[in-house]
Formats: structure tokens, sequence, C-alpha cells
């Protein structure tokens, strides 16, 4: 059988699909599942809210939901809604969490589309319209969701039927891929691509390409990395200093001495303008398709928690935190902010763009607050900047994540057994703890919340313990 959801990711890599469909025992299940599977809860979450709609209408009756079509052929089609018309023909209604109509890979709405259009039109019913159902990205909760209002229905029939005579040699295409028996395993296409676009399967097919290799080098360009693909040079070593640039020469000195590579002047650059005391700070965020907080909208990151070490000039240490019981908009946790954050001093974050974003849109949504949350954007360094060219190990493997970097530099800290390890949970946990109705449970996400969120800023203050010890 060959699903929508099977097509898509023919459309994104034929051999991982065939690799998926006939091997499944070595077939790598990932990251990226997790991500389908949150956009597949996301899209029952927006159906649900299409339903409420629908249902309020005078022609609810013509309407149905997750309509199953199987054709002779093996396509298997669930539609997320269909009207049926008094001449039998159907409308069908594909429910996306997205904010707008997605019309190109890695995810294309409209050949998902094309691919129910023509499911449904081999079972022998005629297709009038297609229609993609989105998020209006303009909505802004105020109370109870106002489905009207936070639902776009947009009319995409011209474009899918532009689309389906492609589609269907495309179906034709991956059907007849996976009903061969053997396929070329040796390699796939993804070895002239940036490490960003590797799946799951790319050391399946690539078995020969070593663990420190030409994907750790960030930013190499396309043509660099086809030309190094088509030496067959992979290995790091087999690359000269002066074929890359001053961002990836780190990481190959590091790996050809065997020891961290180290710039003490682009540490002396970071160290140099701190002013202390210094404050770590990490933001936890909550985003979901439809919002939970008034005055939010769809996919919008409301901050949830801060976790904040304050260190001072002469060793003295201090830890505040704030996790919000219940969804709400932001204030209180700037206010904790504020109270914790004197006027002086620098903020020290990991990839400074993300708390930097949060502060600049708490600062258009509090305005009594902007001063303190744009002076706080001003006051803010990335200590992640130290790992792009001034301390580079390659056990990093060419990431400068604090998830690669802490257990480098300071393996006595670890993520590893909490209850809550990642972003992605502790969005998760949050949104069990503030619909959790038992106390013991709900003091136990908390506990686990404020456990990991600690851990982040704690794990900054260490490894900038270890960056100063280098400088002396
Ligand atoms: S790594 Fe290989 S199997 Fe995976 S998407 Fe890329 S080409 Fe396909």
């Amino acid at each position: 059988m060959l699903s929508k959801t099977d097509f898509i990711q023919y459309l994104n890599c034929p051999k991982s699909l065939w690799l998926k469909q006939r091997k499944p025992d070595v077939y790598p299940e990932g990251e990226q599942s997790e991500y389908a599977k949150k956009l597949a809860r996301e899209g029952y979450e927006v159906e649900r809210y299409v339903q409420r709609l629908v249902q309020s209408r005078p022609d609810a009756d013509a309407y149905s939901f997750q309509d199953v079509f199987e054709t002779g052929e093996g396509l298997y089609a669930r539609a997320d809604m269909l009207r049926k018309h008094e001449d039998g023909s159907i409308d069908i209604f594909e429910i996306k969490s997205s904010t707008s109509v997605k019309d190109s890979n890695p995810h294309n709405q409209l050949k998902d589309a094309a691919f129910q259009a023509i499911a449904v039109a081999k079972t022998g019913r005629e297709v009038r319209n297609i229609f993609i159902v989105h998020l209006n990205k303009d909505y802004i909760r105020d109370g109870e969701i106002d489905p009207a209002g936070l639902l776009i229905f947009a009319d995409e029939t011209a474009r899918v039927k532009g689309l389906i005579e492609e589609t269907e040699q495309q179906i034709e295409d991956a059907l007849s891929l996976l009903g061969e028996a053997t396929i070329d395993e040796s390699s796939c296409t993804c070895l002239n691509f940036s490490r960003s676009h590797h799946c799951d399967s790319f050391d399946y097919f690539n078995p020969g390409i070593p663990e420190r290799s030409i994907y750790a080098l960030p930013r190499l360009s396309g043509a660099k990395l086809a030309s190094f693909v088509a030496d067959g040079r992979f290995a790091l070593d087999q690359i000269q200093l002066d074929e890359v640039t001053r961002l990836q020469q780190p990481i190959i000195k590091a790996y050809i001495s065997g020891a961290p590579y180290i710039d003490l002047a682009d540490i002396e650059n970071f160290i140099g303008v701190l002013k202390y005391p210094l404050y770590f700070l990490d933001y936890e965020t909550y985003a979901s398709a439809v919002p939970i907080v008034d005055g939010a909208g769809p996919q919008e990151q409301v901050p949830f928690q801060f976790s904040l070490h304050v260190l001072q000039e002469d060793g003295g240490f201090e830890h505040v935190e704030y996790l919000a019981d219940r969804p709400e908009q932001p204030r209180p946790l700037v206010e904790a902010l504020e109270g914790a954050i004197g006027a002086t001093g620098s903020v020290i974050t990991w990839n400074r763009a993300f708390e930097n974003t949060r502060n600049k849109e708490m600062a258009e949504a509090f305005p009594d607050k902007a001063d303190f949350l744009l002076g706080l954007v001003e006051r803010t360094v990335d200590l992640m900047d130290v790992f792009k060219t001034g301390y580079v190990d390659i056990r990093f493997n060419g990431s400068t994540s604090i998830k690669k970097v802490l257990p480098v530099v300071v393996p006595e800290l670890s993520y590893e057994g909490m209850e809550i390890a990642d972003g992605t949970a502790a969005m998760d946990g949050w949104n069990k703890m503030v619909n959790e109705g038992d106390p013991e449970k709900r003091a136990l996400l908390r506990k686990a919340l404020l456990e990991y969120c600690k851990l982040d800023t704690l794990a900054m203050v260490r490894i900038f313990q270890f960056v100063r010890t280098l400088h002396g």
C-alpha cells in the first residue's frame, strides 16, 4: 500500500521510503519521525475546531471526517474532511496546523491534496473542489477559541488540479519502486548535501563515511562539498586548511592534532566585553497550533519558565527561577525577571537569538516593560560563540549545541537520566502539568521542569568557568 504519508516521503527521498517498506528491520525510526508525529497530533487538534465549525452550519450533515479510500492499485487515503454534494460529487478538505499553504518540499500540502484527489477519483467519485484548511496567522486568542476566526479555508482547487497529471506519474513511479526487490543501496544523494539534509538512513546507505567527516564542517558551500565528494575525500585529514574557511579550519586542526583547538584571542574578545554580575539566563517556551493563552496567536512561542544563575565577580553565586502554574501571558515571568536582574551586568545565553527574540516580543506585548526587556537584548552575549572558533574539540563533531559541548568540557554534569531532558520534553511536560488534576503528579512534573531548566543555566556557568580557566 502507498499512503499519503508514504507518498510525501517518496517525494522527499525515494530510497528512504523503499528502505522503510522493504527493509523495516533496518529502517531507523528517529527524531524526524517524532516531528512527523507532532505534526499529526497538531492536525487532529485543529480538526476538532473544524468539526465544531462545520457542525454549526446548516449543511452540517453533508460533512464527514476520516473517510478511507483504498484503490486496486494500492493507494490508501484517509481524507481529513469531505463534503458530499447532492449530485454525488465530493469536496476534499485537507486540514493542516500550519499558518499558510505549503507548496514545496519537505511537506508540499498541494501534493498531499493531489494524492487524496487521485485516490478518491480512482474509487469512482467525482472531486469538485479541493480546500486546504489552515490556521489564520493573524488570529489572536481572546477567551474561548473562535473557530471561524482561527481557521482559513483556502480554495486550492485550480492549483491542485493542475498537479494531478504530474502526481499520477509520481505515484506510478513510487509504486514501481516499491515493487523492486532490490535497489542500489551503496550510497544516496545526500552525499552531496550538508548534514542538515541527512535523514536517519544516511549511515545505512553510506557506511564508508568516517565518523569524523567533511559533514562536520559548518557552512560548507555546495560547490566545495561536491568537489570533495567527487574526489572521494570524506575524511577530515584529506582536506587542506587552505581549502576551507576560517570557521571550518578549527575542526580540521582539532582533528589532525588530536587535541582541542584553542584561539586565545577569540576567547579574550568574549571575556573582554563581560561586565559583572553575570546573569546566565534560559527561557522555556510553549508553542501550539491552537494558542492556549489569551493574547497569543497560532504557533506563537510563549515563555512559561526561566532559570537564572547570577555570578558575582567575587565568586558569589545565586539561583533564581520562575515557572508558570497555568497558561498565562508572561507578565509575571517578566516581573520576576525584573526583580532578579539588576541595572548593570552582562546577560549570558546559549544561542542568544532565541532569548532576544522572546525579549523583543515581550517588549511589544508589555510596553511598560520595554525599557527593561530591550535593555536585556543590548546586554546579552552568546556563550555558544566561543565554541565556533575559540575552542573546538573534535568530539563536538562540528556542533555548537550545549548538549554536545557540556559532556566534553564538563563531563561531571549531564542531562542523562533526567525525566525532562530537552526543550520539546519541557514543552510537553508543562502542558501535562497545567492540565494535571492530581496534585502529586503535578508536583513531580513541576520538579522535573525546574531541574531541567536549572541544569541549562548551571551548565552555562560551568562551561563559562571552564572558558575562564583557558583565558587565565
Ligand atoms: S540521507 Fe539518503 S536516504 Fe536519507 S533523505 Fe538523504 S538521500 Fe534519502
